[in-house]
């Protein structure tokens, strides 16, 4: 199924390996707050050192614009990743990425060297995918590898430009994980498979819900897309969150469901509160009805226990979206209930990536789930079927 060359599949030794990755880390007074994805690259970086290549990084931080560049500069993660990796990290601070500074640079490296270029988004034709900026990353690199999965659903010349102007395109470590989990838990699961989707709105999961209702056993919905789904059924939902052009979707959604033999479970209580604010007092309801001066803001405790109880009996789970507002601690349950039972259960656990990442890491149960993808933008595309476009550009096998 995974048909895209990796690293292992080529030489780099002697060679300038350009590797994108994700270096867009959250950062706070220039300090570096979360160092995941820097970690998440060293499994590409340290293979290509111990095999002798010049490894030339490139990243994108943030959404510089050009009269404020210097706040999203790479400089402090090129000083920790130097900190990190036990060598020195020169970091050519070339206002045009691949400018003089960098290509001195280049020009001096060794086997086994590594280099950090500066933020590619430093040049504005990098999102546009602009030729001239392809060309320049390329004019410095013999072979191009990406790793960088949160990027890989956009087409921009570090990601999609680049790679028609060198020898060789592959993938890395990290993007080979990625794809072979989300993969194999999408196209080959093991059975009864269960999706769990949250989060806001159902706009945002439409294509992703049709895709999923072609493959699992059960789809799981809660979070604020709940209650869409709900009214359309002719339940009274109070203030809660609604998409009122999409109930007829909805509606379509559950009688496709019903063809297709899945089984479609939405949330039967819920804790609400008479305003969306943290400090609303929370209220759990009787049943599925919610009174008009109430909104929903998470699962209540009945569908928190049969979320779980279907959960557990999933050999593979795919989950995305949180099932209630989980920044609010009084809002927080339904969205806690649900990962202890992904952190207990023994099926192969995948979480998209964004906000059920965030909560899962948050609440310590990381290490409990079988995969957690970096990409949120980009697991969401893939749960949609799509093709991502920084991975169609790499070289098949
Ligand atoms: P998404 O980015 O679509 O996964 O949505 C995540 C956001 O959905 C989080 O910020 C949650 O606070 C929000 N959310 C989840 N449940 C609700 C709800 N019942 N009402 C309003 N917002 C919600």
């Amino acid at each position: 199924m995974f048909s895209k060359k990796t690293i292992e599949d080529i030489a780099v030794q002697g060679k300038s390996v350009l590797v994108r990755v994700d270096f867009n880390v959250p950062l706070k007074d220039g300090v570096i707050t979360d160092e995941n994805r820097i970690v998440g690259a060293l499994p590409t970086i340290k293979y290509l050192i111990a095999n002798g290549a010049k490894v030339i990084l490139c990243s994108h931080l943030g959404k510089p614009k050009a009269d404020n560049l210097a706040p999203f500069t790479l400089a402090p993660v090129a000083k920790r990743l130097s900190e990190i990796l036990g060598q020195e990290v020169a970091f050519p601070a070339d206002v045009e990425v691949v400018g003089p500074n960098a290509r001195e640079a280049v020009k001096a490296m060794k086997n086994g060297d590594v280099i950090l270029l500066e933020n590619t988004r430093y040049r504005a034709e990098e999102t546009k995918n602009g030729e001239a900026f392809s060309k320049d990353l390329a004019s410095i690199a013999d072979v191009f590898v990406n790793d960088a999965f949160g990027t890989a659903h956009r087409a921009h010349s570090s990601t999609v430009g680049v790679t028609a102007f060198v020898e060789s395109s592959v993938c890395g470590y990290l993007i080979q994980k990625e794809l072979k989990f989300l993969g194999e838990a999408v196209d080959k699961p093991v059975r009864p498979f269960c999706a769990i989707l949250g989060g806001a709105k159902v706009s945002d999961k439409i294509k992703v819900i049709e895709n999923l209702l072609t493959k699992v056993d059960s789809l799981i919905i809660g979070g604020g897309m709940a209650y869409t789904f709900l009214k359309a059924q002719g339940y009274t939902v109070g203030k809660s969150l609604v998409e009122e052009d999409k109930l007829d979707y909805a509606l379509k959604m559950i009688e496709s469901a019903k063809e297709k033999g899945v089984e479609l479970l939405l949330p039967i209580d819920h804790i609400v509160a008479s305003e969306f604010n943290k400090d609303a007092a929370p209220v759990v309801t009787e049943g599925i009805d919610i009174d008009a001066d109430f909104m929903g803001l998470d699962i209540g405790p009945k569908t928190a226990a049969l979320y779980a109880e279907v959960a557990s009996k999933a050999k593979t789970i795919i989950w995305n979206g949180p099932m209630g507002v989980f920044e609010f601690e009084n809002f927080a349950k339904g969205t806690v209930a649900v990962a202890k039972a992904l952190a207990d259960s023994d099926a192969t656990t995948v979480i998209g990536g964004g906000d059920s990442a965030a909560a899962v890491n948050i609440l310590g149960f990381g290490d409990k789930m079988t995969h957690i993808s970096t990409g949120g933008g980009a697991s969401l595309e893939f749960l949609e079927g799509l093709v991502l476009p920084g991975i169609e550009a790499l070289n098949d096998k």
